[in-house]
């Protein structure tokens, strides 16, 4: 029975519900006058649930998509302005456990070299991260009770946030690990983590025990119920996410908008961002093999049936994809996005030596994070290094209703120019700096408040004069 208030992952998940979701959305896939209603629904900016959403998704009129790719951007520029977070991932370790058949990192595969940073080697790797203009990671470890255990996860947050290098710091540290007991979600949430991640790779559970055939993960239940878990342990922003091209995007779609109104639901919010990462080739991994790979322009149309169907949902694009893929996504609704990453065990200080390769996926984007920086600007978007709501207390329900009071643009856009001033004071090549200073210049006037301004305006001249971490 489907049941978005159970703990139980098969009826909160429900697999019926998710095949009428898409007999529903099929039988309606030119039905205009529904459409439309739906359409009219979404700019109410509530919201829509996984039915109404899954409708948009096949609709096949054109007119009517153009009208969601435009609702989309809207959306978008109402919630998230023209700003554009980034952030890095931070292999700890690729030690796993599991069999997962589409990551290199999976117990068989015997010749990719086997790395697990040491806290020495972390250090490293933060101050190269921090010395590219970092300030927020996303730590990534496989899954092996011995070689990762949580102690180790949380003695590399300790070091990851204890290191100021020039004027560097890791100001947000998102951890992306396995699903765990309740007991280690309090611990992460003690050791003061941003995110919790975890992406179901697919939530239709018979291919999920296909493609996860051995090792702890193969327990459907328990890694689609990590989230209730976590935020039992006290974290309240997570992040879910689904692996397209494992299972049909049509039911992952359904299914993760299923996931989203189950914790809100249960646990008043929804989750704090969802990634749409694609299968990538890597070590031993070749990703043609999966039959269920998505062209580009179903992407983008994920991406934006996501911007209209959970507004409040951050969405986040890696650099698995191309330039191109991110240029056009970043206008149907990404708010966040990686720049500069390796997606290896260590790299950042050194590069890896090809025979050395543990690189999880092959990247797409490979340009520095100045480059990111540069072309995000040139594009009309404010790179933003912001932290500041999980430093300020602005979690979960707090946070959800900055988002509703519409107080973001006092807030969000200030905290966006003035870490972009720091960027740019402390990073950046001549021609971005000359290309931000004139940015911040112009995007003052976009700060509502008069009074916020006058704040900025005084503050960027502090940021210039060397003092660092103004926030609102
Ligand atoms: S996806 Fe995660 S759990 Fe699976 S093999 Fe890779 S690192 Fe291990
Ligand atoms: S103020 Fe909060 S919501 Fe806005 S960009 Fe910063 S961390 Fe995100």
């Amino acid at each position: 029975m489907y049941d978005p208030k159970s703990s139980k992952a098969e009826e909160f998940i429900n697999h019926e519900e998710v095949l009428k979701t898409l007999e529903y959305a099929g039988a309606n896939k030119h039905n205009a006058e529904l459409i439309d209603k739906i359409i009219e629904k979404a700019k109410e900016r509530k919201g829509l649930s996984h039915r109404d959403a899954t409708v948009l998704l096949l609709c096949d009129i054109e007119e009517k998509n153009q009208e969601i790719y435009a609702l989309a951007e809207q959306i978008k520029k109402d919630f998230y302005g023209n700003r554009i977070v980034l952030f890095a991932p931070l292999y700890l370790s690729n030690y796993c456990v599991n069999g997962c058949v589409y990551c290199p990192y999976h117990l068989k595969n015997k010749h990719i070299p086997r790395k697990k940073l040491t806290q020495e080697e972390i250090k490293k790797e933060v101050i190269a991260l921090q010395d590219m203009g970092h300030k927020r990671l996303a730590i990534e470890s496989g899954e092996d009770p011995v070689n990762n255990p949580i102690e180790y996860i949380l003695e590399s947050i300790k070091t990851i946030y204890s290191i100021k290098h020039k004027n560097g710091t890791i100001r947000r540290v998102n951890v992306n690990i396995a699903a765990t007991t309740v007991e280690n979600y309090r611990k992460l949430k003690e050791a003061g983590i941003g995110t919790y991640i975890l992406f179901q790779e697919t939530y239709h559970k018979e291919s999920y025990e296909k493609l996860h055939p051995t090792g702890p993960k193969h327990d459907y239940a328990y890694h689609t119920e990590a989230m209730d878990r976590a935020m039992q342990g006290g974290i309240d922003d997570v992040g879910l996410g689904v692996l397209f091209g494992l299972e049909l995007y049509k039911y992952e779609f359904a299914a993760l908008l299923m996931h989203a109104e189950h914790l809100e639901a249960v646990f008043g919010v929804g989750p704090h961002t969802i990634s749409v990462p694609r299968i990538r080739h890597a070590d031993d991994i070749d990703a043609d093999s999966f039959d269920n790979g998505i062209n580009d322009d179903i992407f983008a149309k994920i991406v934006a049936c996501l911007r209209v169907s959970v507004p409040y949902t951050g969405l986040i694009v890696s650099t698995r994809e191309s330039q191109k893929c991110r240029e056009r996504v970043i206008h149907l609704g990404v708010s966040q996005i990686s720049g500069g990453s390796k997606t290896s065990v260590g790299g950042y200080a050194e590069e890896e030596p090809d025979e050395e390769d543990s690189s999880q996926f092959d990247v797409s984007d490979t340009r520095t994070l100045d480059d990111v920086v540069n072309w995000l600007m040139k594009m009309g978007y404010i790179p933003s290094f912001c932290t500041a709501c999980y430093r300020e207390g602005r979690t979960g329900d707090r946070f959800m209703s900055l988002c509703k009071s519409q107080q973001i643009l006092n807030c969000c856009h200030p905290n966006a120019l003035m870490t972009l001033k720091e960027y740019i004071e402390d990073y950046a090549s001549e021609d971005t700096k000359k290309i931000g200073d004139e940015l911040i210049l112009k995007e003052i006037n976009n700060i509502p408040s008069q009074k916020v301004r006058d704040i900025v305006v005084e503050r960027l001249e502090k940021i210039k004069n060397g003092e660092r971490d103004f926030r609102f």
